[in-house]
């Protein structure tokens, strides 16, 4: 199959901007190629493929970023700014792919999933969260009435926002295991990874860690300097140790000393990536029961799941955490959740995709 990407218009890949979807692209094409089909990406200016995923074909795109939909009212009209990054990647994406088998669309936006109504060539979309946004949702329902099959998500959570859509496409997530070590370190520092926003929750995770007089690592992007800055007053100096923004290579070095992850959103996270690359590297992950990550963690083997939003209760597990068996963390990993696996569940859904439209 020939199959042509689209990434999110939200930064390029490589910058963190995009959150999980500039991993999971760069893991599905690593999947798709190791199938054997022909993968063309289209993505922002800047933008770099992993050095293994050399084999598809990269397209840049100029333009400006669409603003990220969990940052504006749940009620907000769609804006599409002058000279639109999104509109450019749609229309360079349409025409490439009318020498392709189907169009992906990896961006959350509702240009891509109305220009679905409007086209003979068949655009699946992987919807990368939960419902942010009523012009969004309202339009998946409306498209899904007339294509029940181009929707695909990550959780069955996730999908649950969405719950017009009775039997979803859940196609969970992939992770490239050469790419993370297993460590055997039970007595490493607490961990937190993500972009640094309001519905990641980081003042829970850090609540945790003072309590327990122990600093937090935190690496990711600082999306919200206003936020980052307000949790830092909140706690005594030197709780909080901002690691920066790495390279999957190096975080996962890092991620890999630690003891535990703590994973504390505020939204429905879709999926989760962070706590799977932990538990790839053989790091137990503390959550709430919410989202992705109540799907992913098993209670008790590989981590727990705290209730959403009590941080005693995230405290009380963490002081448990050499329970768990690293070993139980890393083969979760292999046996659900690798490139592997992602890019067979992937192609079984896009099959039934283009078949509707035969
Ligand atoms: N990440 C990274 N380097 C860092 C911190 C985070 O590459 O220093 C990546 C991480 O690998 C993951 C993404 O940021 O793929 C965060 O994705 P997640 O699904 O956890 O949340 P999202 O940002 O999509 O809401």
């Amino acid at each position: 199959m020939r199959i042509v990407l689209i990434s999110t218009p939200i930064g390029f890949l490589g910058s963190g901007k995009g959150g999980g979807v500039e991993l999971t692209l760069n893991s599905l094409v690593s999947g798709l190629l190791s199938l054997g089909h022909s993968v063309d990406v289209i993505a922002p200016k800047k933008s770099k493929l992993n050095d293994s995923n050399e084999k598809a074909k990269l397209h840049v795109v100029e333009g400006q970023d669409q603003i990220s939909w969990q940052h504006q009212n749940y009620n907000s009209p769609v804006s599409i700014p002058d000279n639109s990054l999104l509109a450019g990647m749609l229309e360079k994406g349409l025409d490439i792919a009318k020498q392709a088998d189907v169009l992906l669309n990896m961006s959350y936006d509702w240009l891509p999933i109305w220009m679905t109504l409007n086209v003979e060539i068949p655009i699946a979309h992987i919807i990368s969260m939960g419902s942010e946004s009523l012009v969004i949702s309202n339009l998946i329902s409306k498209v899904h009435a007339k294509h029940p099959y181009n929707f695909a998500f990550h959780s069955k959570i996730q999908a649950s926002d969405y719950p017009f859509i009775k039997k979803p496409t859940i196609i969970g997530n992939g992770f490239k295991l050469d790419n993370y070590i297993f460590q055997d370190s039970l007595k490493g520092p607490l961990a937190w990874v993500g972009r640094v926003a309001p519905e990641k929750g980081l003042e829970d995770a850090v609540f945790a860690a003072n309590e327990l007089g122990e600093k937090l690592n935190v690496w990711g992007v600082i999306e919200d300097e206003t936020y980052a800055s307000k949790i830092e007053q909140s706690f005594p100096k030197g709780t909080i140790d901002w690691m920066g923004f790495l390279t999957t290579d190096e975080l996962q070095k890092e991620l890999g000393k630690c003891r535990v992850l703590l994973n504390t959103p505020k939204w429905n996270e879709a999926y989760g990536n962070v706590v799977v690359e932990a538990l790839a590297c053989g790091v137990p992950v503390i959550a709430y029961k919410r989202g992705g990550p109540s799907e992913i963690i098993q209670h008790g083997q590989t981590g727990y799941l705290a209730n959403p939003d009590d941080k005693e209760s995230l405290l009380s597990y963490v002081e448990i955490i050499e329970k768990i068996k690293r070993k139980n963390c890393r083969e979760w990993v292999e046996k659900n959740a690798s490139t592997d696996i992602f890019a067979n569940k992937v192609m079984n859904w896009l099959n039934k995709v283009i078949n509707e439209y035969k």
